[in-house]
């Protein structure tokens, strides 16, 4: 017997794909690669795999008439068309809880290596520097002033690894969440303005394109350091490539990029810049959770059992 046919809107990882193809013939992006083809298979895909941005628009969603299920490998999901997967009652899954723990590690890891320079300091060593010292000195971390921009699963967990720093934490989100115990601004601005590194840790999409912008970076002021772990789309580059050149930011830490896997090459020159290539969840551990995950709400999508996580969006759709 054939296996059900499911559709991967980008390239898996490993993982994921493997775990799919032990039960359903994965078509590889099939829809691009040959659209003519993928015209008379569509109705016969019962599940959609994607990645965090993976596109799956409105027309892909129209095409795939008997699909049960998009199970997006990654928490956010702002590749997929949210409210026309609803319209063609299709569900929308994601990994949220099992990466969080990842993303804020490496946020921590990028608020230490901008302030304590720490690449660059492996790379003064490895350039035999280290015998004409010193090095600049670095910015302390510890009891220095945090911001998060979005406090939700993620930012919680980087506020609870700064508190172990002996770090003032204050936040900005769309709400106030008073039983957090941090100190909450109503804009991005106005907490830049407070702070000495300022971590954006909201999803992407249209309701945070460009959230950082050049007012934020200028109240963020020139010892101020922006750590984005969130989306490239979050931060206006052009602004914060300005922001950098100019001094009116101290450096930034990134690990997203408004066109990935594109850098910007001026960034790549700036020694007050840590660049890391969009790997906060890339441990092992977190990326066979996520591939747990996405798989199991794949085959209960197909399968008419409860998901497991559908995203917020979705949630009246599988009571
Ligand atoms: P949550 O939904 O738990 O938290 C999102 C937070 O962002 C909430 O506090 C929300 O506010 C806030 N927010 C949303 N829109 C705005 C806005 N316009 N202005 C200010 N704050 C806003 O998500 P997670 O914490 O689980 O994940 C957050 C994001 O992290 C993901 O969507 C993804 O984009 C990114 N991510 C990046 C990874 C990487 O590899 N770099 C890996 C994993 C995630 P409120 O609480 O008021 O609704």
């Amino acid at each position: 017997m054939s296996k059900p046919d499911v559709l991967a809107v980008a390239k898996l990882h490993p993982f994921y794909q493997q775990a799919l193809e032990s039960v359903y013939t994965v078509h590889d992006r099939t829809h691009i690669t040959d659209p003519t083809a993928f015209a008379a298979l569509a109705p016969r895909i019962v599940g959609v795999a994607g990645t965090g941005e993976a596109s799956v628009p409105r027309s892909l969603l129209a095409q795939v008439t008997n699909a049960k299920v998009v199970s997006v490998f990654g928490v956010g999901y702002d590749g997929v068309d949210v409210a026309a997967a609803i319209e063609h009652g299709i569900p929308v899954t994601h990994t949220p809880d099992v990466l969080t723990d990842d993303v804020a590690d490496l946020a921590m890891g990028l608020v230490l290596s901008v302030g304590r320079t720490i690449p660059q300091a492996d790379q003064f060593v490895r350039a035999g520097q280290w015998p004409s010292g010193p090095m600049a000195l670095g910015r302390k971390v510890s009891g220095a002033r945090l911001g998060i921009v979005g406090l939700g699963r993620i930012g919680k967990a980087i506020a609870q690894r700064a508190k172990g720093f002996g770090m003032s934490i204050a936040y900005t989100a769309r709400t106030e969440k008073a039983d957090s115990g941090f100190k909450f601004f109503p804009s991005a601005a106005e907490l830049a303005a407070n702070v000495d590194f300022l971590v954006v840790i909201t999803p992407g999409g249209a309701g945070t394109k460009h959230l950082i912008n050049a007012e934020v970076l200028k109240a963020l002021g020139p010892r101020g350091f922006l750590i984005n772990v969130a989306r490239g789309s979050v931060v206006d580059e052009e602004a914060l490539i300005a922001a950098l050149q100019n001094g009116t930011i101290a450096g930034a830490g990134l690990d997203v990029f408004a066109n990935e896997p594109h850098v910007p090459e001026v960034l790549w020159t700036m020694n007050k810049v840590v660049i890391t290539p969009h790997m906060a969840s890339a441990t092992t551990e977190t990326r066979q959770a996520m591939a747990d995950l996405a798989f199991a709400n794949m085959q209960a999508g197909i399968s008419g059992q409860p998901l497991r996580t559908p995203v917020p969006e979705c949630m009246s759709m599988v009571k």
